[in-house]
């Protein structure tokens, strides 16, 4: 096996082998898990110099390198640090370069907490932060300013799942010297590289898809080489390193993270059509569904689709909304998605400002898990059901 992993190797040999190199840890197939604050220099020299691969635990570990080789590997990035949560990813990314007086550009349909992040503390720090429209494409340009720093973006869009048109708002926002970003979190590095389409730090909520079994809370940053070194220094500086164990489990996870997704994929599908149609079911926001917003570009740039989607109550009140919610059995009513077990909510849009539009019903999101699509049909009915019982 070569040192680096299985490089341009088919998608799930990559998942299987990439990260740590076996005969480093006496031929154990897995990495050790390094629990360590101090790391011991063999003499003054090297301990001035920092003359060895690791100084002090908060800079890296044998655990965090593996599991920063194998993301490194899947984004094609020249480098990735391990935070502890995807929103502290988020934060690591922008703090490493915005500064007062700097413009942000933040698509609308961003994950909740990512705006209220830029709303306060961004710019209580003289960040200017302005939203734009996750359909914009190269439109974007028109809203560059001179001092435009970051253009952040999200495709899907969180809970509607808006496909934004990557490579034309890379292409605008490099033309104005911004740099760009991307919570890939829905798709994956699986389902779409954002490095290969412009983006220049891309973002992920490893607690979701990679970590699977909603037990763990982790977050990366992946970055060119061109902004991985202030990415490192930001992550150094914040202190924002992660424990051992669970950036372990990470690299556990993303080892069966392919064929989890395929059936995440497969019955999400199933089940986005099938509600299609249902009694009392409006629109249906699935990517891969024909009709959503950005789906030929989705069909252009992402190479399959994930596990969560939304679909509209149609004409209900939020009373039958909850009726929907409190009938379901198997699925679970939580926050957070890309765990092994079924989840809904009803999900609020009110933070919208640029992107506002009336669905015709309360949004209600499903995290389909990998449970029997029959009972998962069976559930959703009775909810249905139950909302309509309501009317
Ligand atoms: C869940 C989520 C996050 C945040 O991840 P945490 O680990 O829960 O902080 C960020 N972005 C998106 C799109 C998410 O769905």
């Amino acid at each position: 096996m070569r040192k680096d992993g299985p490089t341009g190797k088919g998608i799930n040999t990559r998942l299987t082998h990439s990260g740590n190199n076996p005969s480093d840890f006496f031929g154990f197939v897995n990495p050790p898990v390094a629990h360590g604050s101090t790391i011991l220099f063999p003499d003054t020299a090297t301990m001035v110099s920092r003359g060895q691969k690791y100084t002090y635990g908060t800079r890296g570990t044998p655990t965090t390198d593996a599991l920063a080789k194998a993301i490194d590997e899947l984004e094609g990035s020249a480098g990735t640090v391990i935070v502890p949560s995807g929103l502290a990813a988020i934060v690591v990314a922008l703090l490493s370069f915005l500064k007062a007086g700097d413009h942000l550009l933040l698509v609308d349909t961003i994950y909740f907490p990512t705006r209220r992040f830029a709303d306060t503390m961004l710019a209580g720090f003289g960040v200017d932060v302005q939203y734009y429209d996750p359909l914009i494409g190269a439109g974007i340009s028109e809203l560059m300013k001179p001092n435009t720093r970051v253009v952040f973006t999200e495709s899907p869009g969180s809970n509607t799942f808006e496909i934004q048109d990557i490579p034309a708002i890379a292409a605008a926002a490099h033309a104005g010297g911004a740099i760009v970003m991307m919570d890939n979190t829905w798709a994956t590095p699986l389902l779409f590289k954002p490095l290969d389409y412009g983006v220049d730090i891309s973002i992920h909520a490893a607690t979701k898809y990679p970590a699977g079994h909603s037990d763990i809370l982790l977050g990366t940053v992946s970055a060119s080489a061109r902004y991985f070194d202030q990415i490192f220094e930001t992550f150094v500086t914040l202190g924002a390193c992660s424990g051992p164990d669970d950036v372990y489990q990470v690299l556990r996870g993303l080892r069966t993270m392919g064929i989890r997704l395929e059936r995440h994929e497969k019955s999400a599908l199933e089940i986005a059509n099938w509600i299609t149609g249902q009694m009392g079911v409006g629109k249906v926001l699935h990517p891969a569904l024909p009709g959503n917003a950005g789906h030929e570009i989705w069909k252009r740039d992402f190479s399959g689709s994930s596990g969560i989607f939304s679909f509209v109550l149609e004409g209900a009140s939020i009373e039958q909304a909850h009726a929907f919610l409190d009938a379901l059995e198997i699925f679970g009513l939580g926050w957070s998605w890309g765990g092994f077990e079924s989840l809904a909510a009803a999900v609020s849009l009110a933070d919208r400002t640029v992107s506002k539009q009336d669905y015709g019903g309360p949004v209600i999101r499903l995290n389909i898990g990998l449970e029997d699509c029959a009972d998962l049909k069976e559930d959703i009915s009775k909810g249905l059901r139950a909302a309509a019982a309501l009317s």
